[in-house]
């Protein structure tokens, strides 16, 4: 999918332009993988054309002076984006901010589409000319607080989109991707499992800009490991803002079809590990907890355990993820990791019969009776899987709002109980029968 990043100084308006942009989408969509809590990064749609936008004023820079960050964040959008929606304020005309950040953009060769915000009704359109001056040709007029003009922006921003920015891959090749904070020894851990292979073809400029793929087989078996690049460390000063590496991650998250999140088994869990197998399962990718640095932990018979039910306890949303325990540097168990990627790839692709569906939800429901509100019973009539990566049911009832969460979860635990849905999530969704 093309990367469109929104770019200004403070206060102009992008993160709501950012909201609108993918607000829109929202409403027709229903579940979007990749948004994320702090909204930085998500999915948006325009005439059948789906891209990613970044708000890159969301991005922390830290304690910067003003200039610094808002030079920065100029480059991760020229590093990130296909294109750039310069976004402007109309009330406060030209700012040398403005003209700052056009010298940057302007170095850049990317394509970058001006936008003139707050022009809230037609009177106040003139005020859009003295933007020419910024040299970026024609400035569109739009109002983020009254959703005007963006129609007329998109249209502008999707003539620069790339025909296929896509590396494509064989269905039937893994694609994987290895997440988790700085240091927990995810580019040893690809060393460790690259070692024992042949390398095919290394280091494949797989898509846009500097993602970097890698590609090997095993046992007839091809794999890819996806944005390897993104987990060296090229030493410039926004890499290492948090915010960053997770906008990395979640790319290479959509990118992938099975996530290994990285923990470090010597330091433990730190919230920021949460954080990272939050964007993980919201992903509805397959998941599976890999739990480095095992070497460098004493253990007895119960230390196994003991980090197995702690990981449990922290992650609870995932309680679907197989854990593996092994040791990139000594490559002690490193082994046992490429069944269980195997494993969950194929379940994430399970197709399970109609029939047995629909007997394992009627022995559910005997078994626990559905919800009740206000005197109306939830009434099931029918079960239907409609699609894989994730695995995904249709239940038709009489009405939506009466399964509750709580329902929802007890039928997905019988289905899980039913068949081999190991690492992969799977959703349910509740729809009226007409
Ligand atoms: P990344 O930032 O997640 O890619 O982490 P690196 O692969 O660069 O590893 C960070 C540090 O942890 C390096 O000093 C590695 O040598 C060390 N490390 C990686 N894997 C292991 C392991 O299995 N055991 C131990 N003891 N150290 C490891």
């Amino acid at each position: 999918k093309p990367v469109v990043a929104i770019v200004g100084r403070p206060n102009v308006g992008k993160s709501t332009i950012f909201n609108r942009i993918v607000g829109e989408r929202i409403s027709i969509v229903e579940d979007i993988p990749g948004v994320t809590r702090d909204r930085i990064y998500s999915a948006g749609e325009w005439l059948n054309r789906e891209f990613n936008i970044i708000d890159t004023g969301g991005i922390d820079i830290g304690d910067e002076p003003f200039m610094t960050q808002i030079r920065q964040q100029a480059e991760i959008a020229i590093d990130e984006a296909d294109v750039i929606i310069f976004l402007t304020n109309g009330r406060e005309g030209v700012t040398a901010a403005d003209e700052e950040v056009a010298k940057i953009l302007y170095k850049s060769k990317k394509p970058v589409v001006l936008a003139v915000n707050k022009i809230d009704n037609p009177e106040m359109r003139e005020q859009i000319y003295d933007f020419y001056a910024l040299g970026f040709g024609e400035p569109y007029p739009i109002s983020g607080s009254h959703g005007l003009g963006l129609g007329d922006l998109l249209d502008a921003v999707a003539q620069h989109f790339p025909e296929q920015v896509e590396a494509d891959y064989d269905d039937e090749t893994i694609k994987f991707c290895l997440i988790g904070r700085p240091n927990v020894g995810k580019s040893s851990l690809v060393n460790a499992l690259l070692g024992q292979e042949r390398v095919i073809v290394s280091n494949v400029a797989g898509t846009t800009r500097d993602a970097v793929d890698t590609p090997y087989s095993k046992d007839g078996q091809d794999y890819v490991i996806i944005d390897t690049a993104g987990m060296r460390k090229r030493g410039k000063v926004y890499e290492s803002t948090e915010k960053y590496s997770v906008l990395r991650a979640l790319r290479a998250i959509e990118r992938a079809d099975v996530v290994l999140v990285v923990l470090d088994g010597e330091e433990g869990i730190i919230e920021q590990d949460k954080k990272i197998a939050g964007y993980a399962h919201d992903s509805g990718k397959a998941v599976i907890i890999v739990v480095n640095k095992w070497d460098a932990v004493e253990k007895d018979e119960k230390t196994m355990n003991e980090f197995e039910e702690n990981i449990r306890a922290h992650f609870q949303f995932l309680d679907y993820a197989p854990i593996v325990f092994l040791s990139a540097k000594t490559k002690k168990r490193t082994h046992t990791l490429v069944p269980v990627i195997n494993m969950v790839s194929e379940n994430q692709t399970l197709r399970v019969q109609t029939n047995v569906l629909n007997d394992i939800i009627m022995d559910a429901v005997a078994m626990n009776p559905t919800p009740t509100h206000k005197g109306k019973r939830l009434k099931i009539y029918y079960t239907t899987q409609v699609a894989i990566k994730p695995p995904t049911f249709v239940v038709f009832v009489n009405e939506p709002e009466l399964m509750h969460f709580s329902y929802e979860r007890f039928l997905e635990n019988r289905i899980r109980d039913a068949f081999n849905f190991v690492g992969t999530p799977i959703k349910i969704i509740a729809r009226a029968r007409d």
